[in-house]
């Protein structure tokens, strides 16, 4: 049943990547009529908000867009850094939107950044414990390994609203800036956020599934011990 739900969980996991990869191939065509460059918007969206320790820097790498917190540092790939698509403003946005959340002390990117240390722990020790799991009765590694599955998967859950959030902010601004025209243009950048954000709801449930998978047992067995 469990085996059932992480198989369904990558599928989606798939087509949800495929749709990134397609979208962003389609969407990285159509021109943004107003002439902006995803690092002209994203300095531009970082000033309206009064965000003036953060840095924008391009990056070699295909969709390699990240903010990096710890640095105050805005990552855009070479593509979207110069790109003057509707994709590359999308993505850009996006990420001032994680920068805007920094600047604002918004809750769950702050429940995300403390939790990044010990969830990198968790997915270390996962592949040790399923090795070791191979040698050590079931019963000694099982509750380590649901642990571990826990902690990667509360972290792919606080994520979500981290993700959501962002995209919504971004296409809060390209509207208000016209950075992004109404209608086809706002649709085509909302078709590769949109996209976006389901790897995460993906990656997401792919998590729970391996967490239950690994849970399940252990309240089952302790269930049929105490009958
Ligand atoms: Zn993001």
């Amino acid at each position: 049943m469990t085996l059932l739900l992480i198989v369904a969980a990558m599928l989606l996991s798939l087509y949800a990547q495929w749709k990134v990869s397609s979208n962003y191939r389609r969407y990285s065509e159509v021109p943004a009529s107003s002439g902006f460059t995803g690092a002209a918007i994203a300095q531009r969206i970082l000033d309206l908000n009064g965000i003036h320790d953060v840095t924008v820097h391009a990056s070699p790498g295909h969709l390699v867009d990240h903010y990096d917190p710890s640095n105050r540092r805005l990552v855009l790939s070479e593509e979207n850094y110069y790109g003057q698509s509707v994709a590359a403003l999308g993505i850009a946005a996006h990420e001032c939107g994680h920068a805007i959340q920094h600047a604002v002390a918004y809750a769950p990117l702050q429940w995300r950044m403390a939790a990044v240390g010990i969830t990198t722990m968790a997915g270390n020790i996962i592949p040790v414990l399923a090795i070791g799991g191979m040698f050590l009765a079931p019963k000694v590694v099982l509750p380590f390994l649901a642990a571990a599955f826990g902690i990667v998967m509360l972290f792919q859950l606080v994520t979500l609203p981290v993700e959501f959030d962002a995209t919504a902010r971004a296409k809060k601004i390209l509207a208000s800036t016209g950075a992004v025209a109404s209608g086809q243009e706002f649709n085509a950048m909302s078709k590769v956020l949109d996209a976006a954000a389901l790897t995460y709801v993906a990656a997401f449930l792919s998590a729970l599934a391996s967490f239950l998978h690994y849970v399940l047992p252990l309240i089952m067995g302790g269930r049929s011990d105490e009958e």
